[in-house]
């Protein structure tokens, strides 16, 4: 029965079963002319959700890590130098596999719990007199602190510094859970996955592209094969794939992208933001801190909350899960044994949300944390019954 439990992690979230069907699909060949059917519409339909019209919808059989793999590979040469700030793991990664990629990386340091600095990026691109820079690289939903970045103000500062970069955004966590506006932020490259917002299993890199990313292809260096987007790019204009295509996800997103839109875009944005909102109000009521440093930094679809002084964040996930089969986030990186994580995105309901909050409360009360038992729980019951 404890498989009925959702999980509160981050990604992979839960499957609505509507979408685990979906996927119960038996292998067709995908050189027959009903892939095409259920493909062609799934990359047309995507572009709503990346908020582009302009651009292109490309995907890969791979995890979010292969979709910024595809980004610089596809956009950038060796030694080209690239701008993007640290304030959490998930940005880290991406700089280790810029470097590792034999880019010349300038990070900018950033306190864990705050955001892209667009107005540090917008001094270094003044500097940059001789447009060595070639990408600007974010991270718009920082998975490990919960932090939302404003990616309408890295583009302002990257106009306002008149720089031609392009602009590389991870919206992996953020994609279908907090509104996204590719063609109005003027991002060159989003990249996703199917496993968070999307609310499948993971193994879909799911990347909206730009014109000005599309062209970069023809110059770009860096070795490309697998993820090669002119290779994609033309098996999908002939309704094909150009190796074996992830057939049963490409049916999930198909119906995923149903339920996206039979709720609305902006709904689901809605009750993203008011389940944080429960969950935030919970976190005020225990007396704890979240990771975000300000509200204007706070993710829809994840909070990172600091346990009290002496206790060990690691030691409440595992007693959360040990005693009452419930999965929550650990700290990653500096925060490990500092803070967990309550992921709220994807497939829930205010009701699933209260359980997950009274499954923390019952894990803290057990490891002597000074809290009340139903105190957050209360806290998030009022907000969810006022503001339906
Ligand atoms: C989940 C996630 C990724 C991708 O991770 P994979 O495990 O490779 O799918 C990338 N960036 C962020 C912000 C994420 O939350």
């Amino acid at each position: 029965m404890t498989d009925q439990n959702p999980v509160f992690i981050p990604g992979p979230t839960n499957m609505p079963d509507r979408l685990r069907r979906a996927i119960q699909v038996q292998t067709s060949d995908h050189r027959a002319p009903d892939f095409v059917e259920i493909f062609a519409p799934v990359l047309e339909d995507t572009k709503k959700v990346f908020g582009t019209t302009d651009g292109k919808v490309i995907t890969f059989p791979a995890s979010g890590t292969g979709g910024w793999e595809a980004a610089i590979t596809n956009t950038l040469s060796p030694g080209d130098k690239v701008l993007i700030a640290r304030y959490g793991v998930f940005s880290h990664r991406w700089i280790d596999m810029c470097q590792r990629h034999g880019l010349e990386v300038q990070v900018i340091e950033c306190e864990w719990g705050t955001g892209a600095p667009a107005d540090k990026f917008g001094e270094v691109l003044s500097a940059d007199a001789g447009r060595d820079i070639k990408a600007v690289l974010v991270t718009h939903n920082e998975t490990a602190t919960g932090v939302l970045s404003d990616v309408g103000a890295v583009r302002k500062a990257m106009d306002g510094a008149d720089h031609p970069a392009l602009l590389l955004v991870d919206c992996v966590s953020s994609l279908g859970s907090m509104p996204f506006d590719m063609d109005g932020w003027g991002v060159d490259i989003a990249v996703s996955g199917s496993q968070k917002g999307f609310m499948l299993p993971t193994g879909m890199a799911i990347l909206g592209v730009s014109p000005k990313a599309l062209a970069a292809i023809e110059t770009a260096q860096l070795p490309r094969t697998f993820f090669d987007f002119r290779d994609m790019m033309a098996a999908n204009a002939n309704g094909g794939f150009p190796y074996t295509p992830p057939l049963q996800l490409i049916h999930g997103l198909s119906e995923s992208l149903k339920m996206l839109f039979e709720e609305g875009l902006d709904n689901v944005y809605a009750r993203h933001f008011r389940l944080a909102e429960g969950v935030r109000k919970a976190v005020e009521a225990w007396g704890l801190k979240l990771v975000a440093k300000s509200p204007d930094l706070y993710s829809d679809s994840v909070s990172a909350i600091y346990v009290p002084e002496g206790f060990d964040s690691n030691a409440l996930a595992q007693h959360a899960f040990d005693a009452y089969a419930v999965s929550f986030g650990i700290g990653l990186g500096e925060l490990n044994g500092k803070a967990f994580r309550i992921g709220h995105l994807g497939s829930l309901t205010d009701v699933m949300v209260l359980s997950g909050l009274a499954t923390v409360e019952m894990a803290m009360k057990d490891l002597d944390y000074p809290i009340t038992l139903g105190s957050g729980v209360a806290a998030a019951q009022e907000y969810f019954r006022n503001s339906r």
